[in-house]
């Protein structure tokens, strides 16, 4: 369904200094399951989700979703995609904090010109937010806040969920149970986790990527256990 061939990507400064965050990337996701994204910071793991969310463009290379190429997708296409197939999570959450925790959801609704229904109060309940539905933002907890972040994704049925971080503000014990609801969806669509935390993607995951200077240094399957991996080398 996604796949992404020989990506690369670079930043440029205002001075004229060019810095290369992605250096030909290929990665072919399958319909379903939990992908983790690993490396250190500025390795290049938030354009690798940017560039997949359609929210920044790439300089060589292809990005192909159901087999149509990001470079065929006129405005409309791209706003299509984001509003209908994609659903962004990220650390600090990015709710509106003058909306009640249903009008953030809501919002997401809007944007697909679909009408606000019941849908929404099951979501909310699905997500065990439903009795928090009229409190803003800053009246709830950082393990909340992510879970209406995940209920204003998931109210488009995306095809593909984008996390980036989305347990960095939360403890450990909030990291984990948002990571169970996030494997929880992983098992009907896509879900690209970006994360620092080793342990959770190496508990959780069905795949993990791990990325150093914009490189796939590392790129393990489950099968039983991580060691018995496919383990590859874009060098290679
Ligand atoms: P990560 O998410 O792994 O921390 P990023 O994808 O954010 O890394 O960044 C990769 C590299 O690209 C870093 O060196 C970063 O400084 C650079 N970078 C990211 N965004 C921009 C930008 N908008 N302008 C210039 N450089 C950027
Ligand atoms: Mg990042």
């Amino acid at each position: 369904m996604l796949e992404i061939k020989n990506v690369y990507k670079t930043y440029s400064s205002k001075n004229g200094v060019t810095h290369r965050a992605l250096e030909n990337v290929s990665l072919k996701f399958a319909d379903k399951g939990l992908v983790f994204i690993l490396g250190k910071s500025g390795s290049g793991k938030s354009t690798l989700l940017n560039l997949i969310g359609g929210l920044d463009d790439y300089d060589r290379g292809d990005i192909c979703f159901n087999n149509q190429s990001f470079h065929n997708f006129k405005e409309e296409d791209f706003n299509h995609y984001r509003n209908t197939q994609i659903g962004f999570v990220f650390q600090d959450f990015n709710l509106i904090n003058t909306l009640s925790v249903y009008d953030n959801v809501a919002l997401s609704l809007d944007l697909q010109n679909k009408p606000n229904n019941s849908s929404i109060d099951d979501i909310l309940k699905q997500m065990n937010v439903y009795s928090l539905k009229n409190r803003k933002p800053n009246e709830l907890s950082g393990g909340q806040k992510q879970r209406v972040a995940i209920a204003r994704a998931l109210i488009k049925n995306p095809k593909i969920i984008l996390a980036d971080e989305p347990t960095g503000s939360l403890d450990s014990e909030n990291s984990i149970a948002i990571i169970n609801i996030i494997k929880e969806l992983s098992k009907d669509r896509l879900v690209i986790v970006v994360t620092h935390n080793k342990e959770l993607a190496y508990d959780y995951g069905d795949r993990i990527i791990e990325i150093r200077d914009g490189f796939v240094l590392k790129d393990l399957m489950r099968k039983d256990e991580f060691n018995v991996s496919n383990e590859t080398s874009t060098l290679a």
